[in-house]
């Protein structure tokens, strides 16, 4: 088994590379029958789905649009240390298709605050794909309509995901190694 460290921690392959592409192959396909006269508008939130979103992009063949976000915690006097708000969208997004990527979602929470967001601001339809879900930590009721893999709970980096911003690099998904 292929190790590494990140920082100090040791980390073993998970997820190769191959297997990622194989997947997200797979989801692109789906996309590119379901979104064929749509032009859909895909979100990608940064920083850890930019692989995902690369490499998704790649592999659809529909006329479509991309931009990105990003999430931040509130500053000052309102932070309750959870809520988050969302920066950087340029773009209109009423009444487009939107299709949200995100690398990972673990309790939900993040992606619930984005998909608020966007609602608010009347798109046509909304769909979310990420490539990593931990079904066990999920607490919201999410409808979550591309998923690449279900992994269980231990803690990933690599393909975008960072340790303290390290790893984002790596082109397979390491699992943090047991002490
Ligand atoms: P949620 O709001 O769903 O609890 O958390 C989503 C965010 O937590 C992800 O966008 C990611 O930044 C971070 N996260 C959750 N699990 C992991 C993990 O196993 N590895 C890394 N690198 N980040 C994670």
């Amino acid at each position: 088994m292929e190790t590494i460290k990140v920082r100090d921690k040791e980390f073993e392959v998970y997820l190769e590379e191959t297997k990622i592409q194989q997947r997200i192959a797979e989801i692109a396909q789906d996309i590119n029958e379901e979104y064929a006269s749509k032009n859909p508008l895909f979100i990608g939130i940064l920083n850890g789905s930019f692989m995902f979103a690369s490499d998704l992009m790649k592999a659809v063949n529909v006329p479509s649009e991309i931009a990105f976000i990003r999430m931040a915690s509130y500053k000052g006097m309102e932070s309750t240390g959870n809520v988050k708000q969302v920066l950087g969208l340029q773009e209109n997004v009423f009444g487009r298709h939107l299709i949200l990527l995100e690398d990972i979602v673990d309790s939900g929470l993040t992606m619930e605050e984005v998909i608020k967001f966007f609602q608010e601001r009347g798109p046509k339809s909304i769909r979310i794909a990420t490539l990593l879900l931990k079904p066990e930590k999920l607490e919201k009721d999410l409808k979550l309509d591309y998923v690449g893999f279900e992994i269980p709970e231990k803690f990933v980096v690599g393909y975008g995901l960072d340790y303290n911003g390290h790893g984002r690099n790596l082109k397979d998904i390491y699992q943090l190694k047991e002490a």
